[in-house]
């Protein structure tokens, strides 16, 4: 092979999916971005030729038995892959991993901590897995290292502003003379008359929580001997350390409103034994440290000046700073990885490779910029920039134009999507794309029109002092009828203000987000919207047979796959390996079923056509309306059998949207409805939402995309930051008004 080949990755006569034989050449060590309308194949060149091939080779490192182990990765259609190097897909799946995933441990930040305590912490307390509350030597026994336990909840269990005639203990055992109550009672420990206010510090800890101890009382004439045990203890004992569901369902029902989950009390929710809280560096314990953000934490670390500490710390401040640089200095390292968004994840992978040291792999990333104000890309890009430099070939799907800028070469698929794609229509640098006539450098060029005839709202919603998480006091108007962008920078506080706090108060609102639809493997576009219920009736009627037959969940389905198309290989303990059915060869139809058509076709060939072929086929109004809404939302490429669970997180929200838009009067919220959309596809979305506002509804998006944000009739700003400098509404009002506000950063971007 000749030296200059070397350079490059070299791909030949590609056929995956809609690939047109599509050859390339992909220089290594640099930043290639694929960019190309939805649907047009950049996942079918990256993931499913490039990323496949390289799993495939990696697997044939193994030995034929662990092999037989692995998921098995074909040979993807294609004449020729060559010079790949090891591939790392950092994706936006979500950082599962409960509450004993953090973004301390997921980091590996987290250890480097508990080593600077265990090296420079006073007093000195052991080894460093005395710092974990993912090691029993570290965590706290009485919640597990959780933070969290089950305990009673004193408001509603205790009235501070009466006495204990008056009924001050709430709790069902204590009822003015009930058994329990006329022990507290007769104890004569406590005074009847004084309101549990009036009580002193010590009165009442011995009322709440005093240990057993034996009171000889007199009963009916008799003295007994009587345990006399502090009210929220004794319920403790009997009702949250014992397994409740031992008791009665009728006691289970009563206790239940006292009971509630909170901080652990006795760590107060900071995971770790009592010995590890007392360790100290600069006055603050590691849980204190886990607690700030990112920005502030590397500035106590800063001040550690120690000279054994040195090293460590320097490796510390060093990863902190890779979190810092790419926006994420809002977060705290004992945020749990469940609670981080889609773009959030992906970058708590990047920075994790910032830090390895692998060097010539070829990393992989999709759609990066989600979830990126334009104030946040830059740092995105120079990360991106990092890997690349440190020797790694860096391959990004993306429609940001700000992310396509930094390219080193960029790779433009088209010209559309599905059949009438997987072409390669551009490869070169960034002012070549600008001149190539292709969509999407015609899109770069095209300036940003900022809407001037602003709707008149028909009403407003309130959001009245919200303080979720790091919003501050919010008072804000979200006025009806009309279309809202609510914007601001990565961390700003958009999901929390809306997501959490707006959608809280008005639950009949709906909600079109990214998270996956379809219930089981045998959903696909065609049963989602219902257009199959219509199509099963057509073959039926057409044919004169029982339109139970045209569905693959009941009798007309292929026996040997039940209808899946695709049958599934156990391997003991690993995935298992799906592998297409050979009796119905994927059609999922039994041989007879295809033998009846409609119009000259069969049930398996309709469920092949893409929505944009359908809607040449079928007349069906309702066929044709539910066709049309898909064909809207940007989806003609789909095809109507493609499994639900092939769908990324963008088009399953335009799925959602395309079955959502015929109602009227009715609230719509869209958290960042341009994932995965090319910039020329966001024109039919506006026009989407505005056909929606005309139509009664009230449309809220939480989005970054400028072109979305200049089309708004009403803006609300957060920021000025993210974390704790931002919550904070920085502006509101119409998109001619952003560009003078002095304290908008969107409104700096928009001009
Ligand atoms: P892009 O990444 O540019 O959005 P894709 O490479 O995902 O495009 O898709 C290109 C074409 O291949 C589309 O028509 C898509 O519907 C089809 N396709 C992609 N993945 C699958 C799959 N697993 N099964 C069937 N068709 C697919
Ligand atoms: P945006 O949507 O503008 O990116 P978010 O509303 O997601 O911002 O976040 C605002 C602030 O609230 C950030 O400091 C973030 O870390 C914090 N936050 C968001 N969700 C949670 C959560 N589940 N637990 C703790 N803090 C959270
Ligand atoms: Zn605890
Ligand atoms: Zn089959």
């Amino acid at each position: 092979m000749s030296e200059t080949n070397q350079e490059y990755i070299v791909i030949s006569g590609a056929r995956e999916n809609n690939l047109k034989n599509v050859s390339l050449r992909i220089p290594k060590r640099k930043i290639t971005i694929f960019t190309g309308v939805s649907g047009s194949g950049k996942s079918s060149i990256v993931f499913d030729t490039i990323a496949s091939e390289s799993q495939r080779l990696l697997n044939e490192n193994f030995s034929m038995f662990v092999r037989n182990f692995l998921p098995r990765f074909p040979q993807p259609d294609a004449d020729a892959i060559e010079n790949l190097s090891m591939a790392v897909i950092v994706d936006q799946k979500r950082l599962g991993g409960g509450s004993h995933s953090t973004m301390g441990t997921i980091t590996d930040i987290s250890p480097i901590l508990r080593l600077l305590f265990s090296r420079v912490g006073q007093p000195f307390v052991g080894p460093s897995n005395m710092f974990s509350f993912n090691d029993p030597q570290g965590m706290c026994l009485e919640c597990n290292g959780l933070g969290r336990r089950l305990g009673v909840d004193m408001s509603k269990s205790i009235d501070m502003t009466k006495s204990l005639n008056e009924g001050a203990i709430l709790l069902p055992d204590y009822k003015v003379n009930s058994m329990d109550w006329n022990i507290i009672v007769e104890s004569g420990f406590f005074d009847l008359d004084k309101k549990l206010s009036d009580y002193s510090e010590e009165e009442l800890e011995q009322l709440l929580y005093g240990k057993a101890r034996k009171v000889q009382m007199q009963f009916g004439g008799k003295a007994i001997n009587i345990t006399v045990e502090g009210v929220i203890e004794k319920f403790t004992n009997k009702y949250i350390k014992q397994d409740v569901k031992t008791k009665s369902e009728r006691t289970q029902q009563a206790v239940a409103p006292f009971i509630s989950e909170g901080a652990c009390s006795s760590c107060r929710g900071a995971r770790l034994s009592q010995a590890a809280l007392h360790c100290k560096i600069n006055g603050l314990n590691i849980a204190e440290m886990s607690s700030l953000e990112v920005g502030q934490l590397i500035r106590v670390i800063r001040e550690v000046d120690d000279p054994i500490a040195a090293p460590v710390a320097k490796s510390l401040t060093e990863r902190l700073q890779h979190l810092v640089d790419i926006g994420l200095d809002y977060l705290t390292l004992d945020r749990e990885t469940d609670t981080l968004s889609g773009g959030e994840s992906q970058r708590v992978k990047m920075v994790k490779h910032l830090s390895g040291s692998l060097v010539d792999v070829t990393y992989i990333f999709d759609e990066p910029s989600v979830g990126l104000h334009p104030r946040d890309v830059h740092q995105l890009n120079e990360l991106l920039q990092k890997l690349r430099d440190k020797g790694n070939t860096v391959l990004v799907v993306e429609h940001d134009p700000d992310v396509i800028k930094v390219a080193d070469h960029i790779v433009d698929v088209g010209p559309h999507a599905g059949g009438r794609g997987g072409n390669i229509v551009f490869e070169g640098s960034y002012p070549g794309l600008l001149a190539s006539g292709t969509l999407t450098g015609n899109h770069m060029k095209r300036p940003l029109e900022l809407k001037q005839d602003s709707r008149q709202p028909s009403g407003k919603l309130a959001i009245k002092d919200a303080t979720l998480h790091n919003l501050h006091k919010v008072s804000v108007d979200i006025p009806t009828g009309v279309l809202t962008v609510v914007t601001g920078v990565a961390g700003s506080g958009k999901s929390t203000l809306i997501n959490e706090v707006f959608l809280s108060q008005h639950p009949d609102a709906i909600v079109i987000d990214q998270s996956a639809v379809g219930v089981s493997t045998r959903s696909n576009p065609a049963t989602y919207t219902g257009i199959m219920d219509d199509v099963r009736k057509a073959f039926a009627s057409a044919n004169k047979v029982n339109q139970g037959l045209f569905s693959f969940n009941s009798k007309g389905a292929c026996e040997n796959c039940q209808g899946l198309g695709v049958v599934y290989t156990d391997l003991a303990y690993l995935d298992s390996v799906k592998l297409p059915c050979e009796v119905c060869e994927g059609k999922r139809f039994k041989e007879e079923v295809l033998t009846y058509k409609l119009d000259g076709k069969s049930i398996a060939e309709v469920l092949e056509m893409t929505v944009e072929q359908a809607l040449e086929f079928f007349q069906l109004k309702e066929v044709v309306r539910k066709l049309q809404a898909l064909s809207d939302v940007g989806l003609n490429y789909i095809t109507l059998g493609q499994p639900l669970s092939t769908l990324s997180g963008g088009e399953c929200q335009r799925i959602k949207l395309a079955s959502e838009l015929h109602k009227n009067g009715s609230i719509y919220v869209m958290d960042e409805p341009t994932t995965g959309l090319h910039m020329s596809d966001i024109g039919h979305l506006l026009e989407i939402m505005n056909r929606l506002v005309d139509t009664g509804n009230t449309v809220i998006v939480i989005e970054h995309n400028l072109e979305v944000i200049s089309h708004a009739d009403w803006i609300i700003d957060m920021g000025p930051d993210g974390g704790s400098k931002g919550g904070q509404v920085v502006f509101e009002g119409t998109p001619t008004q952003i560009i003078h506000s002095e304290k908008s950063i969107t409104g700096k971007y928009l001009k």
